[in-house]
């Protein structure tokens, strides 16, 4: 929907004020968007480190954040619960109790579009994430800033 959750986030990191996310990046299909602080500036820091890593303009994609019960139940159903030998938390971090604290993401080179290997993107997200999965079959990386 056009202009819905169109709004740029600040984040001020290390005196400099940035802005390389939308708020309507973190929505579910509904259009439900929400995203913890904490996350925003990992996010941010991530993005940076990857930059300085391949010496050029890195792109960080959100492919799922906030998620009510409903989301959960409807991934679940594709995925599995983990209890069942699935990849579906039943507590994800990605409901929105936990303060919009989780994302799921992929990044690519901006300029040609290479996409950044799980591995390389995972262990850059380690440094400001309190918890990091990297080795999903589809390639994406689970983040979230969950207290350690
Ligand atoms: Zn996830």
């Amino acid at each position: 929907m056009h202009g819905r959750n169109n709004i740029s986030l600040l984040t001020d990191l290390d005196g400099e004020r940035i802005s390389h996310f939308k708020l309507r990046e973190f929505e579910n299909k509904d259009g439900l968007a929400m995203v913890h602080t904490n996350t925003l500036i990992a996010l941010e820091k991530t993005r940076r480190a990857l930059c300085t890593h391949y010496g050029t303009d890195v792109q960080i994609l959100i492919t799922d954040a906030v998620r009510t019960l409903e989301d959960l139940k409807r991934l679940a159903a594709r995925y599995g619960w983990i209890d069942e030998g699935g990849t579906v938390a039943r507590r994800s971090k990605h409901l929105a109790e936990f303060g919009g604290i989780a994302v799921d993401i992929i990044a690519v080179v901006t300029h040609n579009r290479n996409p950044v290997p799980p591995k390389v993107l995972g262990s850059l997200c380690r440094r400001y994430f309190n918890f990091v999965k990297d080795d999903y079959r589809d390639g994406h990386v689970h983040a979230d800033t969950r207290e350690k």
